[in-house]
């Protein structure tokens, strides 16, 4: 991977990329059936960079039927872990090789810098593939204790066609956390990617087929959420679905699977995750600057996004004034293909303006303003924002209880430390929670105290593969990452065997 060229060199690259826009299914490409199109659009620069292949019903039965298939006949559960492992290491050296590649395609669909993806979401792809592909030969079962006329085993078998409906803000990222450790149990899958930002993840099924993956194993079906997603998710042979996405979508597939096969569905939904600040923590600098990154970090389109920022009633001032001037050094928007850039466009102009009407909603409740709130005058037809503040407000506004999934962040004040944590766990959603404080005993009482999947401590966002990554409530049901994850992808089975 590169990590040096310049705007212009990666300009010259993304001239001559070839994108692969048709569905994946049983080892090739393909396109729909119906012979449909939707256009994927640079939301740097509105302009259509590719028109993908829209996938519907028939696709996903012949997407399913495919996976089928291969489930039925063993190409893939059949072969030794060792094998397994093989195919998955290579996969990820393939993902690897072609970092540039797949760089490009992400930052050109969903406009994520350029740098971040290098730097983050590369690297995190290629960490979850080589985790889930050491864990395949680390499963084991158990030998219960029974009474001696009898040998009890109990094995992890995997489940069988699994599919996968996957968002749009990290795309390949949020597909690997789901596509390895399913393919690591020895299931077959169909995934459904985001229709705002398909292309990544069409290349890396083609990739996985390149590395010796059997045909058929991994099959993308493009398209849009109410066709191609819904028709997984009703569809009577996936016998598990895993879903990263808004809340109101993850309440739809619930009842997809009460309305079709009682599949087992794993969500990770929105969140609105609260940042205490004590007024006895270490540095304030060092909050505030984790603070400025855990909203604006992917212009704050991602589900664990510090968006409410509980700072303590004396301290207020003094947060605020170092948050904008650290955010407005390091955060202003320009161009994801400049390396420099830490401030893309956000994915589409219809979330832009879903953004900006939240900003106003802000506005009208009575919180204030304190930095940023618009388009920028020389956006032009880029969907860029301004990184934004509100001060002043409370936990009862909208701009506190729904996800809106932008650089924007609003301050709410505290006094006591009970307040904090009532007003942190006001909230529907439950995916992650930090506590900023130097007090040992504090912090493990609010970590028991947050109702959140994730509580960091003195530190935000942070991690690897060995922490689940899921939420309490309506964030969700499942975790993702960790060996757990690839549990979920399994079923037991006990075998009971007289001896005696
Ligand atoms: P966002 O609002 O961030 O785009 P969504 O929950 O709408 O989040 O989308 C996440 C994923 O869910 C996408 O792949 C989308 O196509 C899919 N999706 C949207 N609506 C449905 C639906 N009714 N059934 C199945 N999948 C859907």
């Amino acid at each position: 991977m590169t990590t040096n060229a310049s705007r212009a060199q990666w300009a010259e690259r993304a001239g001559a990329l070839r994108i692969a826009s048709g569905l994946f299914i049983d080892g090739r490409d393909c396109p729909a059936i119906a012979g449909e199109r939707f256009e994927c659009v640079n939301p740097a620069t509105g302009a259509v960079i590719a028109q993908v292949a829209r996938g519907q019903a028939a696709d996903v039965d012949a997407a399913v039927a495919s996976a089928l298939l291969a489930w039925r006949d063993r190409r893939w559960r059949g072969l030794a872990p060792r094998a397994r492992m093989d195919i998955l290491f290579r996969f990820a050296d393939l993902v690897q090789q072609h970092g540039d590649e797949l760089a490009l395609l992400e930052t050109l669909d969903m406009g994520k810098p350029i740098s971040d993806v290098l730097a983050i979401d590369l690297p995190e792809v290629l960490k979850t593939i080589r985790y889930f592909a050491e864990c395949i030969d680390k499963i084991e079962g158990a030998v219960t204790h029974t009474d001696a006329q009898a040998l009890h085993l109990i094995a992890h078998e995997p489940l069988g066609v699994v599919g996968a409906i996957t968002p749009w803000n990290y795309p390949m990222l949020m597909a690997m956390w789901k596509v390895a450790p399913i393919l690591a149990a020895g299931n077959c899958v169909v995934l459904k990617p985001a229709e705002q930002a398909p292309l990544s993840c069409t290349r890396l099924a083609q990739l996985f087929v390149e590395a010796g993956g059997p045909p058929g194993v991994f099959n993308v079906v493009n398209g849009l959420g109410i066709e191609a997603g819904r028709a997984l998710a009703l569809h009577p042979d996936v016998i598990k679905l895993s879903f990263t996405g808004s809340t109101a979508v993850g309440k739809l597939l619930l009842g997809y699977a009460g309305q079709s096969n009682m599949k087992r569905i794993a969500l990770e939904t929105g969140g609105k995750s609260p940042q205490i600040f004590m007024p006895d923590l270490y540095d304030l600098d060092v909050a505030v600057d984790r603070a400025v990154g855990g909203i604006f970090d992917n212009a704050g389109q991602v589900c664990n996004a510090g968006s409410r920022l509980l700072v303590q009633r004396d301290m207020v001032d003094e947060f605020v004034r170092r948050f904008v001037a650290r955010a407005g050094q390091a955060y202003t928007p320009g161009d994801p293909l400049d390396p420099a850039t830490r401030l893309g466009p956000v994915v589409s102009q219809a979330h832009q303006r879903g953004i900006l009407a939240r900003i106003a909603s802000g506005q009208s409740e009575g919180a204030q303003l304190v930095m940023g709130g618009r388009a920028p005058a020389a956006a032009g037809a880029g969907a860029y924002l301004e990184p934004t503040l509100f001060t002043g407000a409370t936990n009862r506004m909208a701009i506190a209880r729904e996800e809106v999934f932008g650089p924007v962040a609003a301050v709410i004040a505290f006094d006591t430390e009970e307040e904090a944590i009532a007003l942190a766990n006001d909230s529907d959603y439950g995916l992650a929670a930090s506590v900023w404080t130097r007090d040992l005993q504090r912090a493990h009482r609010m970590v028991r105290a947050l109702e959140a999947g994730v509580v960091w401590v003195n530190c935000f966002g942070d991690g690897d593969m060995t922490q689940p990554f899921g939420g309490y409530k309506q964030s969700g049901n499942s975790r993702d990452k960790h060996m757990a994850s690839l549990l979920s992808y399994t079923q037991s089975k006990s075998a009971w065997f007289q001896i005696g």
